[in-house]
């Protein structure tokens, strides 16, 4: 069931695990919450970069944290993430277990960034999208901008350009805008 879920929800990292009876579904709200947990031996500190050998790097205790996945069943889905807390002795710091479903201090999971990202090749407004996936139109207007900074941070052009116009926001000043994405890695 656990691992069910975890393929229902796409997630992939062997770290998180799902414990039995912790998915809850709510049809009245429209909310699926799922509990979940993270933990494992970190290689070094994030913050001095020491190796953790000899236990330089202690557990210290859980953090409560929660983030959106990706609509799933008609359903939003919150992820309830008890997360590992360390400690490292060599400089005191401490830090949160992470994963790549989410980035850090982010209260959506990457998948559902690209979720937007995706949306966006439709030809609706942002407000459109955002009420789509639970959230604003500045939330996903401010993950376009972030893709955007990382197309033109590369400073090159990708071999294989795919290239549509979509109706503009009201933000625009033209009623149609330009978005093109790389054909080979498909990142907008
Ligand atoms: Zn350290």
């Amino acid at each position: 069931m656990t691992n069910d879920t975890k393929l229902l929800l796409g997630i992939e990292d062997n770290h998180i695990k799902i414990y039995p009876h912790s998915v809850n579904q709510n049809p009245q709200t429209g909310v699926m919450e799922v509990n979940a947990l993270l933990s494992y031996r970190p290689k070094a500190c994030p913050n001095c970069g020491i190796k953790n050998c000899n236990h330089k790097i202690i557990k210290y205790g859980w953090r409560s944290t929660s983030f959106k996945m990706p609509r799933t069943c008609e359903l939003d889905v919150i992820i309830k993430l008890k997360r590992r807390f360390f400690k490292c002795k060599e400089c005191g710091s401490c830090f949160l277990a992470q994963t790549n479903l989410v980035s850090k201090n982010c209260t959506f999971s990457n998948n559902t960034k690209l979720a937007f990202l995706e949306k966006l090749k439709d030809r609706v407004s942002l407000t459109h999208i955002a009420k789509e996936l639970s959230t604003t139109a500045t939330y996903v207007n401010s993950i376009l901008q972030s893709t955007e900074e990382t197309v033109w941070d590369n400073k090159s052009l990708p071999t294989v350009i795919n290239m549509d116009e979509i109706k503009s926001t009201k933000h625009a000043k033209g009623s149609m805008s330009f978005v093109y994405m790389d054909g080979t890695t498909h990142k907008f």
